[in-house]
């Protein structure tokens, strides 16, 4: 069996998770069940970051101190990934203790081959950002990021990690892996900022500034800086330094994340990986931002459209689904409510919804199970090209592409319906073996419509695994699912209640 481990970033705790933070959780989710799906070993990561100023600050304005503060926030976070049906494997917190201990072995190793110096730093530093500026960075004296808060200027000396030693060898394992980040574009932009010129970054913050954070055991007076410290979570998921056998076989990682911190996990955490010997990630996913009103969803915008309130109003599919399809992944997408109804209503409750109610109820008035007839070529050729580009695009992380080619089944079925019309073929006996062998084929292909998509839509596709009579589907794993013939003929079918009720019946109650 091999193994799959997939990380998202971690969440810096701070309010509520919006369905921004939920994007890349379903994303994610969608890889990982695809690959547990395909037979893989699976191990999904994803989490909290809980150290740093800006959380030090907001807790003391509560008058909380900083763990109170994180532990009452991260509930909302781990509900949130259960209410859209998150299938992590392990929601990790930068406050465990395996954790600090991780990211002291990391450091010690990075420290003992020579990859760390002492420096004065001068600058300015972002508590928004949790990073320092260089005057290029800032527009007008401030973050344009944080444009309501003042830079601090800081002076220290600091423990620096020698990033300015990694240009060349960075670039080397680009132009090797050319995979190695994707979108394309992305990886382009990383590139740019490697060959401008990489300098060294400071990884530790005196303690009189920030006193959250993990403590630097050779050097008492100090924290590890947050960035640096939160990347190591990856590390710590996959067992470095605790449990050799599980890191060997787990490690390396794909990483999936947000288009805003490429540079921290596309520059900083290779370096860190080979400055302490440490195979890179296999791969490197740089997602889009979900908009709202062409801004990208925050803390202040993302009010109203939160993941459990969303998965509890229309269930957690439909969130799914609007986010793998609506979305592109690897660019950005916009979310309205009625862009949301108008997917809803269009692809399932009048698509895939509409499809299985027609056809299983044909299949049931005109056969009572089942039916047996010839191949219909057609849909069997589109099944199978379909299923060869589904399986491309989900195996290269282009989990909208995967979607969309599986969805090409649905729609193709519902306009074969119409253009054949089943009901006149059931009125000439003369056509009784085509009617059968129509009717098989619609079931079939949705059987497989419903192996595909069930990455995305884990709970309808059960269901619509229940009413074809396929409900082992659920265990089997690996490719032969996906093959032409799964559903047995003479199979009981079920007629099932609506998959998605229409809008004004699913809102009524
Ligand atoms: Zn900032």
């Amino acid at each position: 069996m091999s193994s799959f481990y997939i990380t998202t970033a971690i969440d810096y705790v701070n309010g509520k998770p919006h369905l921004g933070h939920a994007y890349e959780k379903v994303g994610t989710d969608v890889l990982a069940r695809w690959r547990r799906l395909m037979g893989d070993d699976v191990f999904y990561l994803t989490g909290t970051d809980e150290h740093g100023s800006k959380v030090e600050k907001t807790a003391a304005a509560a008058g909380m101190d900083p763990q109170s503060y994180v532990d009452s926030l991260v509930p909302a976070f781990e509900g949130a990934w259960t209410a859209l049906n998150i299938s992590h494997d392990r929601f990790i917190r930068t406050t465990d203790a395996d954790h600090a201990a991780t990211a002291i072995a990391l450091l010690e190793r990075i420290r003992d081959n020579g990859y760390l110096t002492e420096k004065k730093y001068e600058g300015w530093y972002c508590d928004g950002c949790e990073a320092f500026k260089t005057d290029k960075d800032l527009v007008e004296g401030k973050c344009p990021d944080h444009p309501t808060m003042d830079p601090r200027w800081i002076e220290e000396t600091n423990l620096f990690f020698k990033l300015s030693e990694f240009g060349d060898r960075l670039l080397a394992h680009y132009d090797a892996n050319p995979e190695f980040v994707t979108p394309a574009f992305r990886r382009n932009e990383v590139l740019s900022l490697i060959r401008a010129g990489l300098l060294d970054v400071s990884i530790s913050r005196s303690r009189e500034s920030v006193g959250w954070g993990i403590g630097i055991p050779f050097r008492p007076d100090s924290v590890l800086y947050v960035w640096f410290e939160a990347l190591i979570n990856y590390l710590t998921g996959a067992g470095y330094g605790q449990d050799d056998a599980t890191f060997a076989n787990r490690w390396p990682a794909v990483h999936v994340l947000g288009k805003d911190v490429t540079r921290f996990h596309c520059v900083l955490w290779p370096a860190m990986l080979m400055a302490a010997d440490i195979e890179l990630p296999s791969r490197i996913f740089a997602h889009g931002w979900v908009l709202t009103g062409g801004e990208k969803m925050s803390k202040s915008s993302g009010v109203g459209v939160e993941p459990v309130a969303m998965a509890e109003r229309y269930g957690a599919d439909p969130v799914r689904f609007y986010l793998v399809m609506e979305v592109p992944w690897g660019k950005d997408g916009e979310f309205t409510w009625e862009r949301f109804e108008t997917a809803y209503t269009a692809f399932l409750a009048n698509g895939i919804g509409n499809l299985l109610s027609r056809s299983v109820s044909m299949a049931i008035k005109y056969f009572g199970h089942v039916p047996e007839g010839p191949v219909d070529r057609h849909l069997f050729d589109l099944c199978e090209r379909v299923v060869s580009e589904a399986t491309d695009a989900y195996d290269a992380l282009r989990i909208t592409e995967g979607a969309q080619a599986a969805w090409a089944i649905v729609r193709e079925c519902n306009e074969q319906i119409q253009a054949r019309a089943p009901w006149v073929m059931a009125k000439d006996p003369e056509q009784r073996e085509a009617l059968a062998s129509f009717l098989y084929a619609l079931l079939e292909s949705l059987r497989i419509a419903a192996a595909l998509l069930t990455p995305v839509m884990p709970s309808k596709c059960a269901e619509l695994q229940d009413a074809l009579g396929c409900a082992g589907d659920r265990d089997r794993t690996g490719a032969d699912l996906l093959a032409w013939g799964g559903l047995q003929v003479g199979g009981e079918l079920t007629k099932p209640s609506p998959l998605f009720p229409r809008l004004d019946q699913l809102l009524a109650d």
